[in-house]
């Protein structure tokens, strides 16, 4: 029951169809990496999960702790326990980073229960700290005018404020010079934890050198094409994905 999962997912946008009936579960206490070819459907994949509205289901269903995530509202599904660190973070102008996370937090409180603000500030300062974050970022507008290596950092923070229960985390390494990329996997690595499932997507096995996924799946035109352990993402860094793509064309032939 404590997993995300995915079966046999199809999905549109404007009428064409992404995915392709996918299969994936993740379950709490596990890292799995999805990789592929740009273009495959990843952050398709991600953005459904996550509640976006331009995507159609057409077929398939999503569970998490064996309910119906794609039932669920936007807020519901995130109070619910699942993340989404963005591709392409939003900027929330006029909201402050501080503000943004005290409301999300508060948010997931049973009613009548205030968040302790001195204890909520001590945590922040921790988690920024340790994500090497200047205190300035709790004052500014949520993402506004920050770098893309910024954004992708702020996304981190945001996992390590709300604890999800399940976390996918769209190519948060790309963008990000090696010293950053390091701090990011020192962030999600202190969260992997038997109460979290944790799905990292991305597109470099550069990331998965610092993040050892207890899986890899490969992604492929909607659909995962190939699952393996964290050597599949070696294979691919050494031989390209064509390789695999290619087999999956004589398979099907
Ligand atoms: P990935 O994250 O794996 O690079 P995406 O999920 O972003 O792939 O995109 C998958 C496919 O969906 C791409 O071919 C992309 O062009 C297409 N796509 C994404 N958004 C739209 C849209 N708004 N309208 C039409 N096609 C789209
Ligand atoms: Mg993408």
């Amino acid at each position: 029951m404590s997993t995300l999962s995915i079966n046999n997912l199809h999905a549109n946008i404007n009428d064409t169809e992404i995915l392709k009936g996918l299969n994936l579960d993740v379950p709490q206490g596990e890292v799995h990496a999805i990789m592929g070819p740009n273009g495959s459907g990843k952050s398709t994949l991600a953005k459904i999960l996550a509640g976006h509205e331009d995507y159609v289901v057409t077929e398939g269903s999503v569970a998490m702790n064996g309910k119906d995530l794609l039932d669920m509202e936007i807020d519901e599904r995130s109070r619910e326990g699942f993340f989404l660190a963005f591709q392409y973070p939003h900027e929330v102008p006029g909201v402050s980073n501080a503000n943004f996370l005290r409301a999300a937090i508060q948010a997931r409180l049973p009613k009548g229960e205030e968040l302790d603000a001195v204890a909520f500030y001590k945590e922040l300062y921790a988690v920024m700290d340790e994500l090497d974050m200047d205190r300035k970022f709790t004052s500014r507008a949520v993402n506004e005018g920050f770098s893309g290596g910024e954004k992708k950092r702020n996304e981190i923070l945001q996992m390590m404020m709300l604890k999800p229960e399940y976390a996918v985390l769209d190519e948060t390494d790309s963008g990000l010079d090696i010293d950053a990329l390091r701090i990011v996997a020192k962030g999600v690595n202190a969260m992997r934890s038997p109460d979290r499932g944790i799905l990292l997507i991305t597109h470099y096995q550069r990331l998965l050198d610092y993040i050892v996924p207890d899986k890899v799946h490969v992604m492929s035109d909607g659909q995962i094409i190939r699952s393996g352990g964290k050597e599949l993402a070696l294979e691919l860094e050494e031989k390209g994905y064509d390789f695999l793509t290619k087999d999956l064309a004589t398979a099907n032939a």
